[in-house]
């Protein structure tokens, strides 16, 4: 299996060649030469797997330059029910991703059970075994910098916490993030976790970030990397909930199902996507914003437009003004074509936008299944009140976001499936303001804001943090 770029002049690699890297060398994304194709025979075989097995089944398609003895390993040590223990509300841990049915035919997938509560673990924790995996055969060794604004930087730093080679560099903003969440990662005591708090905004610590990328004699001198969310080993191991949610809400793969995707950088949304073109049932893909809703404005009207601001909300982590996986769906409705990737891309890199309703191609969404609505605060407060009272069942703003516009577009007779995305625990702000009450969190972190912290903080200056690196990268 070789991957190809989205915009067709980088090189073709294998899986473990993109696996430590970003962006392609044309700029674009790594993509399948071709979607492996599962037959009915397949699926029928994986009715009644469990995480581990379907994971196995899924990815030993995806990949195929890693030994399948090892990679089964890896997947048995990353999906096991003491990593996803944090559950809340009596579910079966060894599910991983258990299914919540609320009423008949509308679930939710709670993808938040890992160590950070957010569903970022769920392809964090194997990324961290694969890149130690990699490195071990290599020898080699990667300094990973990252900017967070909440729950990437806790799931990267707990998949790496403690692995051999890897040291991590996380910039995250002195405001911005909840209490919780930065309890979460400055409450790590590991050696080779760098918490770098930059006295500023997100948007600061990201272009630090960029500038210091942008140094490639700097980045190839000290080994840095990312673990962002267009890597594809991310996207991939999303696929695998789709699959063990479809089987966990049907009872013959002559069924199809819905799922509703509280949405931002659409890696999320496009692991379904290819779940779907790999050949499971999947009626909808039902992708949900927030009031930053420029994936919902692609899929309502055609036009493709990045905004020069992101507006902060009280769904915080789907706070994005351009969705970086995007590319990746939209490479697949041209038909794979890489020169109109290359175009299309061109104007939104010089601030632009495009239309896809002109030529037609915008027509085709439909057959890809797609969906969308946004969300706003009024919205997500009533979701989370109404859920609770008529559920008994608390949830989080994002997952919030994502059954408000899952119901617009639920049909009878066919199953709805919400990923949560996040626990409440981690909104508590957000949760008192809907309910008055405090949200559930796993009695195992009771008491995770007293414990001490271990942080540098710092000026917004790329000079600061490269001797920083400099200093800690060895
Ligand atoms: C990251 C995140 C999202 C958005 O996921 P994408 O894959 O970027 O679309 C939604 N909800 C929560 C809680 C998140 O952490």
């Amino acid at each position: 299996m070789n991957y190809l770029s989205t915009r067709g002049l980088a090189p073709q690699l294998r899986f473990s060649e993109i696996l430590l890297g970003g962006l392609a060398s044309d700029g674009g994304l790594y993509v399948p030469e071709s979607y492996p194709r599962l037959s009915a025979a397949d699926l029928a075989a994986m009715r009644g797997m469990n995480y581990r097995d379907l994971a196995f089944a899924v990815l030993s398609r995806l990949i195929d330059d890693i030994p399948h003895d090892d990679l089964r390993r890896l997947i048995d040590r990353t999906y096991t029910a003491e990593v996803y223990r944090y559950t809340t509300n009596g579910e079966n841990a060894q599910d991983i991703t258990p299914l919540k049915t609320l009423e008949p035919g509308l679930h939710v997938l709670a993808l938040s059970n890992g160590p950070t509560l957010a569903f970022k673990d769920m392809a964090m924790q194997l990324l961290g075994n694969l890149f130690e995996y990699v490195l071990d055969k290599t020898h080699g060794e990667l300094n990973i910098l990252g900017a967070t604004s909440g729950d990437t930087g806790s799931a990267a730093e707990y998949a790496m916490r403690g692995k051999r080679g890897i040291r991590v560099f996380m910039l995250s903003p002195v405001h911005g993030m909840t209490r919780f969440q930065q309890a979460q990662m400055y409450a790590l005591q590991d050696a080779n976790i760098h918490n770098l708090v930059i006295r500023g905004v997100f948007d600061q610590c990201q272009d630090i970030v960029k500038a210091v990328s942008n140094d490639l004699d700097f980045k190839a001198r000290h080994r840095i990397g990312a673990v962002n969310s267009i890597n594809w080993a991310r996207v991939a191991a999303q696929s695998v909930y789709y699959f063990k949610a479809y089987f966990a809400a049907t009872h013959s793969n002559e069924q199809s199902v819905s799922f509703s995707v509280p949405s931002g950088n659409f890696g999320n949304v496009c692991a379904g996507h290819i779940a779907r073109q790999m050949g499971l049932p999947i009626e909808k893909l039902i992708v949900a914003t927030n009031e930053n809703d420029v994936l919902d404005e692609f899929f309502r009207t055609g036009v493709y437009r990045p905004r020069p601001e992101t507006q902060h909300t009280s769904s915080p982590s789907m706070d994005i003004s351009k969705a970086s996986n995007f590319e990746r769906f939209v490479f697949d409705l041209t038909g794979r074509d890489a020169a109109r990737i290359r175009s299309l891309w061109n104007a939104v890199e010089s601030g632009g936008s495009f239309d896809l309703k002109a030529d037609g191609l915008f027509d085709r969404v439909s057959d890809f299944g797609m969906a969308s609505g946004s969300s706003n605060h009024a919205n997500r407060l009533d979701t989370i009140r109404t859920v609770y009272e008529v559920y008994g069942t608390m949830i989080d703003p994002h997952t919030a976001d994502g059954l408000k516009v899952g119901l617009e577009h639920r049909e009878p007779g066919v199953p709805l499936i919400c990923m949560e995305t996040a626990q409440p625990a981690k909104f508590e702000d957000a949760i008192r303001e809907a309910l008055g009450i405090d949200p559930v969190r796993p009695a195992e972190l009771a008491d995770l804001e007293s414990l001490p912290q271990r942080k540098h903080v710092m000026d917004a200056d790329v000079h600061a943090v490269k001797q920083y690196i400099v200093d800690h990268a060895g």
